[in-house]
């Protein structure tokens, strides 16, 4: 099958440096990552999670605004080539399952995520930058913050990890005074 992501990657020997679409990318090994994530979860227990997201949730909002630029996407198309893309650079088999924007409602399911093959067996989900490069992605979309969940995970023994990202809602209402 063909991929439109490494079919379009510039290399510029002098620099090591791969671009695509003058957006510069950089091949690591899972483990690396997973080992790094378990490095900062002894610190940091929980909280590391939040800090991973936050790193996945900026590549995703950067990222979304950029592509959406260069392609002209609409708000459905940019998911897709999002999901397209995150298969494209190994990050496991993305399907689209839910995008309501109306709702502010965006789900994902990804297949054979590397981050929770590297990772091992675990009793919560590990698949923090995954889980933020769809809240970035999401909250770009959405237009307002959002609430993202990983509310299924290979290594806890799912079949698939599953991406659950809300809006939070900005209408709620205070009652009492
Ligand atoms: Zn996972």
């Amino acid at each position: 099958l063909e991929n439109t992501i490494l079919q379009g990657l510039t290399f510029d020997a002098a620099a090591g440096r791969l671009a695509f679409k003058d957006v510069r990318y950089l091949l690591i090994r899972p483990e690396t990552l997973a080992a790094f994530q378990k490095a900062v979860e002894a610190e940091l227990g929980e909280r590391a999670g939040e800090l991973l997201y936050q790193g996945g949730f900026t590549g995703g909002s950067l990222s979304a605004r950029r592509y959406r630029e260069v392609f002209g996407y609409s708000d459905r198309e940019i998911v897709e080539f999002m999901c397209r893309m995150g298969g494209e650079i190994g990050w496991g088999r993305f399907e689209l399952k839910t995008l309501n924007a109306s709702r502010g409602e965006l789900v994902v399911e990804v297949l054979r995520s590397p981050f929770a093959e590297a990772y091992g067996p675990a009793t919560v989900g590990v698949c923090h930058l995954i889980r933020g490069v769809l809240g970035g992605l999401a909250e770009g979309v959405f237009g307002m913050s959002v609430r993202a969940e990983e509310v299924q995970c290979l290594a806890k023994g799912d079949a698939v990890c599953k991406f659950v990202i809300m809006r939070i809602c900005s209408d709620v209402v205070f009652f009492g005074g």
